[in-house]
């Protein structure tokens, strides 16, 4: 596993310090990219490169994570480098090299106050030893938040980061490595964050999640294990279709979401039951593309968030196919 300063290699915290390197660098022509909500900041930078002489290609489709740097797509337009912006920088889970050495990453952080709602209601928090966690939008309040809950009395275990994140406690929706890596140190958990889907990752360590929500202003709680519904809605997807002869296993083109060692995975369990597979892989993925084929059930080997949010198509995570297993 790569050292802690080698993950946060490439990660600045102001536009400023990014603008002083390229300046430094000499570059003619920088590449932008960065998620649907921040577009008008992203038009803001623009003008400032433009300022100092760099031209800027903006990157038009919006990315939910680092996970689909598009340094590529940049560099075909002759960019000498890229600058991601909204995400920390994200290590493949496979090892595999995301080539990023010319990304510039540029976090958001979101200045909601967090830290009023911690010290209005964290004697919510039942526990001694805890574990904090958050999304990215928050982590640069992770340390004052620790030193506040030891400042209470609270002993706070130091935080690890998962396989694809570069910060200490960061949850991502496809890791929350930093959490189950410390679970059993802990007897609850702290996240920095709002939403039902990131702390529900948490509670897969099977240990209660305090969410400290600047959106709703208190301490709610994600109980231990609120996936489990969605693990028995992906194994009824398998019963429903285990006796269809043609499987499809879909991959994304995006960098990190390129999950190759899965796709040979699932393709081996699956051929071992003797289905047909076949394999699909796009950039951005939509349900509607898969309609058509005449497959009615396809694993999912690219962004695990997809197993969830898409409606239409029964999608089940290489995790969910040891069901055929025990259904022989
Ligand atoms: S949850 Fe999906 S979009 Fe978010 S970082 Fe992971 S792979 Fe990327």
């Amino acid at each position: 596993m790569p050292e802690q300063k080698e993950r946060e290699k490439f990660n600045y915290e102001t536009f400023e310090e990014v603008l002083e390197e390229v300046r430094e660098k000499d570059y003619n022509r920088i590449g932008l990219q960065g998620p649907d909500g921040i577009k008008p900041q992203i038009i803001e930078y623009a003008d400032r490169l433009r300022k100092h002489d760099i031209e800027p290609v903006i990157v038009g489709a919006s990315t939910f994570g680092a996970c689909g740097i598009a340094d590529e797509k940049a560099k075909r337009m002759d960019a000498d480098a890229l600058i991601h912006i909204g995400h920390t920088r994200f290590l493949h889970p496979e090892g595999a090299d995301m080539m990023d050495a010319d990304v510039y990453y540029l976090p958001y952080r979101e200045d909601r106050d967090i830290m009023s709602v911690l010290e209005e209601h964290y004697d919510e928090i039942e526990g001694d030893k805890l574990g904090l966690v958050g999304v990215t939008q928050y982590m640069d309040r992770a340390e004052p938040a620790r030193e506040f809950l030891e400042d209470k009395g609270y002993d706070v275990v130091e935080g690890k980061t998962g396989l694809r994140t570069s910060e200490p406690g960061q949850v991502l929706g496809c890791d929350a490595g930093a959490a189950h890596n410390i679970a059993e140190k802990v007897d609850a958990f702290v996240f920095l964050g709002s939403g039902h889907f990131h702390p529900s990752q948490v509670s897969e360590t099977g240990k209660k999640v305090y969410v400290v929500d600047p959106y709703e202003k208190h301490i709610w709680v994600e109980p231990p294990n609120s996936l489990d519904d969605e693990m028995k809605a992906e194994i009824a997807r398998v019963m429903k279709y285990k006796d269809k002869q043609k499987w499809g296993i879909i991959t994304s083109s995006k960098k990190g979401q390129n999950y190759m060692r899965a796709v040979e995975i699932a393709k081996e369990k699956l051929e071992k039951h003797g289905k047909d597979v076949y394999l699909f892989v796009e950039d951005r993925i939509f349900e509607s593309d898969y309609r058509g084929y005449g497959i009615d059930i396809y694993v999912n080997c690219a962004c695990p968030r997809m197993t969830k949010d898409f409606q239409d198509l029964a999608l089940v995570s290489p995790r969910a196919l040891d069901t055929l297993d025990e259904v022989e």
